[in-house]
């Protein structure tokens, strides 16, 4: 079948002059430089954005402070605060059809409407969030009557923004990230400075042009294409910067952390994972090998939770092992915008490169590639979705995030659920992970012992956006999503009154 028919508006915007969002004002990088934007289904350049330098970065917090300390926002009433996130949302959700076509152009995840990563979702997002600024209360406290007083006077807490926030986030769900990331921040009060991936800076763009449409006050929100070193950077480090909310590697995170540690400013990460997803003999099998093929190939691997480590029962692992390889190998690979197309191509070259290294290191250490693994010979970061079977716990592929679409197998024999743990828990990661079981007894024992922030019982993912999502281990600080997420961006202030 023909590819997906590119819209006008697609088309329009991406050959517009893309700047970026300052102040409410549209405007280049003071240096004039710009990042090439690439379609990694053609490698063909598809527009180019400014590059933020230090001085766009000081811009940028400059003029979130001023809206922040001078400006209506964090005054705002909390009703016309969720009208405006929910304008957004409105708008988000009639520009979906742009924002599909974008996303598939600049990340070349395969096009799904309906998916997770596309426009309505992100308009669900949004008004989940919309939801929030009249519900956001503080409590009072039974404070003790002090030595000699009659009365304990009144002691309450409120809740108040955190105020300025820096937002990095990855390539590979932008437009998600970029929603997840400013509603509750937009929510509590506080002014942003977000920085889209280099590779994939286009949906933030577009967004911030219907920021500016539903009405925000301006330097509320300000949208800054750059490379991680200077821009990421800056904004990590920048003294009038309050909190920084990160997503991407652990190994920039940790970057992250140093770089808040001038100011002490507050961090959240939502860093990588490496996720269990384990099989026992008595799960619904068609289900457990279909569920672990989709979730290990989903945006091409690309995903912190990616089912990339799968330990399964010696009684099946024959079985699982080929159902998953049948469903590598009947993948279709190709562009995005092909309706046909299951698996995309790699984000860039050099991710590409990556990726290909780890297989090829999976071979030297002895797992034995079932199927996939190779580059295709087309243009485009395209390869074959691969499985490993005969994994040991030491070897690169299993130890390491790929951040690709290949998955290993591992065994486990026996019924001690303990020493299953032990094997899934064998990571520096605690993203997610999952079991897969008739028996919901094993399914809770194994949920209370594996070290991650979300567990599924026959089910592998996040739960959804009222339930916390984040990470144990070096998967990251904090939790995003629900209250939770919204505590994030919430300083405690109590108020201690003496009669
Ligand atoms: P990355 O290399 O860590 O980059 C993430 C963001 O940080 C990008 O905007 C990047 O800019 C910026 N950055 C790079 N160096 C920086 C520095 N020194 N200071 C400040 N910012 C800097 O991650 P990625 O390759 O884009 O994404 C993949 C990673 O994200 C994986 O590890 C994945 O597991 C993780 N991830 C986690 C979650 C989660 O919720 N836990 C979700 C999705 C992805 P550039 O674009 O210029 O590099
Ligand atoms: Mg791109």
């Amino acid at each position: 079948m023909a590819s997906q028919l590119l819209l006008n508006e697609t088309t329009d915007f991406l050959a517009s002059h893309h700047r970026m969002l300052i102040g409410g004002a549209w405007v280049d990088a003071a240096s004039g430089e710009t990042i090439d934007v690439f379609n990694p289904a053609t490698e063909e350049i598809i527009a180019s954005v400014p590059a933020a330098g230090e001085v766009d970065i000081d811009k940028a917090v400059a003029v979130a402070r001023k809206a922040f300390d001078t400006g209506p926002w964090p005054a705002m009433s909390p009703s016309r605060r969720g009208e405006l996130l929910w304008a957004l949302a409105d708008l988000v959700e009639d520009h979906a059809d742009l924002f599909n076509q974008v996303e598939v152009l600049d990340n070349g995840m395969p096009y799904n409407p309906a998916g997770a990563m596309a426009g309505p979702r992100a308009a669900k997002t949004l008004r989940y969030y919309a939801g929030w600024p009249t519900k956001i209360s503080g409590l009072t406290v039974p404070a003790d009557t002090p030595p000699g007083a009659d009365h304990p006077g009144v002691t309450y807490v409120q809740r108040e923004p955190i105020g300025v926030v820096g937002q990095i986030i990855p390539w590979n769900f932008p437009l998600g990230m970029a929603v997840m990331k400013l509603g509750p921040a937009l929510a509590t009060g506080c002014t942003i400075v977000l920085k889209p991936a280099e590779l994939t800076p286009l949906s933030a763009l577009l967004l911030g042009q219907l920021v500016e449409k539903a009405g925000f006050p301006e330097g509320v929100v300000n949208i800054v294409p750059g490379y991680g070193d200077p821009a990421g950077q800056a904004i990590a480090a920048h003294p009038d910067v309050d909190k920084v909310a990160f997503t991407g590697s652990t190994a920039v995170g940790r970057k992250i952390i140093h770089a808040a540690s001038g100011n002490m400013k507050k961090v959240s990460l939502e860093l990588g994972g490496k996720s269990p997803f384990i099989i026992f003999p008595d799960a619904d099998l068609d289900k457990a090998i279909a569920s672990a093929g989709r979730l290990a190939f989903f945006l091409q691997g690309q995903n912190c939770m990616c089912a990339s480590r799968l330990f399964i029962h010696n009684d099946i692992y024959d079985r699982v092992v080929d159902g998953v390889a049948k469903i590598a190998a009947g993948m279709t690979i190709g562009p995005g915008l092909d309706p046909e197309t299951n698996i995309g191509p790699l984000i860039s070259a050099a991710q590409l490169d990556r990726v290909q290294a780890f297989v090829e290191s999976g071979s030297r250490e002895g797992a034995t590639l079932v199927t996939g693994g190779n580059r295709l010979d087309r243009a485009g970061h395209f390869m074959a979705p691969a499985i490993f079977a005969d994994a040991r716990p030491e070897m690169k592929i299993v130890r390491e995030e790929i951040f690709g679409p290949v998955t290993c197998a591992q065994r486990f024999a026996g019924d001690d659920l303990e020493s299953v743990a032990r094997q899934a828990n064998d990571t520096i990661y605690g993203l997610i992970g999952s079991v897969w079981t008739r028996d919901l007894e094993t399914g809770h024992k194994m949920a209370g012992k594996i070290r991650a922030g979300t567990i599924g019982i026959n089910y592998h993912g996040p739960a959804d956006i009222s339930a916390p999502f984040g990470g144990f281990k070096q998967s990251g600080w904090g939790r995003e999503f629900g209250a939770e997420g919204l505590n994030q961006y919430l300083e405690s202030k109590t108020v201690v009154t003496r009669f």
